[in-house]
């Protein structure tokens, strides 16, 4: 059995705790002389609407020039930056050069010749990882001698963590991002993520544990500073280790058992040394879900509103990322609109497979999919439909006001603007450091 080594350590200096978390993981073991290398941090979306809270939610500007400066030293030359953030306007492909620029990276590039890779305007090729799964990845990722793959250490609603191995996910197509959210009960979302580790060339991960975030993987999660940061030349080993510290075992996290089973490799431990702090000290217990009513059909915020004649099924894991994105503002501008006076009984399913309750009377069936998958139901007295993909904030607009809620049509006109509302919340609180997000 191969042990695998993982270095888990306070991040308290610059450069160096990252670099001392690498030497004790036999980190750049791996990294081939004369090496391309391609750096994945995770940006999961960027707004142009300033200041918005990245704390959490974006690999910190600290950790990325860290990086960049360990393989500098190492003697790396050639070294790109990848990313292909979520698409708040499908059409607005050029969001990673803004985000690259308000991260700092084009400080990178100027100084040490860094390569910035928008994986949206650059060419794919599809990978077959095995049992039929073919996902379209960035041909500059793939083509690569060596990842140094750096997310951040964070709760996820859907796969209950996204470590190392789920911040692949940015490097592929948006019809595989869909795809990857299939609504196959086997080859799910968590049998899919798994998969990825199948097209990721030799590999350091990083985790950014300098801040976590308690029901991720967005702005909305609940941000705590925590220092920390976790290294190992294998990624499976780095996600178990930043699961544990999360507050999960690894047999928690259906894609983790999946890429160890795929992997033939035990979820006990037993091939991992750790180096550094141990996980049970530094034990996090964060939640990863959005707490719901006990019916599941209500967001907890809103059920103790006293919000009645609607109800959002939680959603689950066919909801694909911009649909999600879009659902969290919905219910905000539903529970915005609510004055004391019940709907009539409006269900709003989004996903793929939800099937309608009994007893309602105005059914949204949000996006193409839940369209398709429930147009015909004969349950369903009263359909509006959405039928577009991914769901036009028009029509969503449409919808609502058919079904009689009077929602505010600002935050789903402009998702852009969500993330800056909440940063309010950070101000005058020290630990929420701005300079992080920069390089100077
Ligand atoms: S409608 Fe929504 S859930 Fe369906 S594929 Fe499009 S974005 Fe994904």
């Amino acid at each position: 059995m191969t042990v695998q080594k993982v270095a888990v350590l306070k991040y308290e200096e610059p450069v160096e705790s990252a670099r001392r978390a690498v030497e004790l993981s036999d980190g750049l073991c791996h990294l081939p002389k004369n090496a391309k290398v391609f750096i994945k941090p995770n940006i999961v979306l960027w707004s142009d609407i300033k200041p918005f809270p990245k704390w959490g939610m974006i690999t910190t500007s600290r950790i990325v020039d860290d990086v960049v400066t360990i393989l500098v030293d190492h003697g790396v030359k050639d070294i790109s930056i990848g990313e292909g953030p979520v698409l708040l306007n499908p059409k607005d492909k050029n969001v990673a050069m803004r985000a690259f620029d308000g991260l700092g990276y084009t400080v990178l590039a100027k100084r040490y010749g860094v390569n910035l890779i928008n994986v949206h305007r650059r060419p794919y090729e599809t990978i077959e990882l095995g049992d039929g799964v073919r996902l379209n990845f960035s041909k500059d990722f793939i083509e690569s001698d060596f990842v140094v793959n750096v997310p951040v250490l964070k709760t996820h609603s859907q796969t209950v963590v996204s470590l190392g191995i789920k911040n692949l996910k940015g490097v592929i197509d948006v019809s595989s991002r869909k795809k990857c959210h299939s609504a196959d009960p086997v080859k799910n979302l968590h049998y899919m993520v798994a998969r990825l580790v199948g097209a990721l060339p030799a590999s350091l991960t990083i985790l950014d544990g300098i801040y976590t975030n308690e029901r991720g993987p967005g702005f909305d999660g609940k941000i705590r500073r925590t220092d920390l940061v976790v290294a190992s030349s294998d990624v499976l080993a780095a996600d178990m280790v930043g699961a544990a510290l999360l507050g999960y075992s690894p047999s928690d996290v259906p894609y983790l058992v999946h890429a160890a089973a795929n992997q033939n490799r035990p979820l006990d431990f037993s091939d991992i040394e750790l180096q550094g702090a141990s996980i049970k000290d530094l034990n996090l217990k964060l939640s990863y879900e959005f707490d719901y009513n006990d019916n599941k059909d209500l967001p907890l915020f809103m059920a103790k509103k006293g919000i009645r004649g609607v109800s959002i099924p939680k959603p689950d894991t066919t909801l694909c990322t911009y649909c999600f994105t879009i659902t969290g503002l919905i219910i905000a501008s539903i529970a915005q609109a609510w004055n004391g006076t019940p709907w009539d009984q409006v269900e709003v399913l989004t996903g793929k497979i939800i099937k309608p309750s009994p007893g309602t009377n105005k059914t949204i069936l949000m996006g193409k999919c839940m369209y398709q998958a429930n147009k015909d139901n004969p349950e369903i007295r009263n359909a509006i439909a959405i039928k577009t993909c991914p769901p036009s904030k028009k029509e969503i607009l449409k919808a609502l006001h058919e079904a009689g809620i009077p929602v505010e049509p600002s935050l789903i006109e402009h998702p852009e603007k969500a993330p800056s509302l909440s940063y309010r919340k950070y101000l005058g609180k020290s630990e929420f450091d701005e300079s992080l997000f920069t390089i100077q």
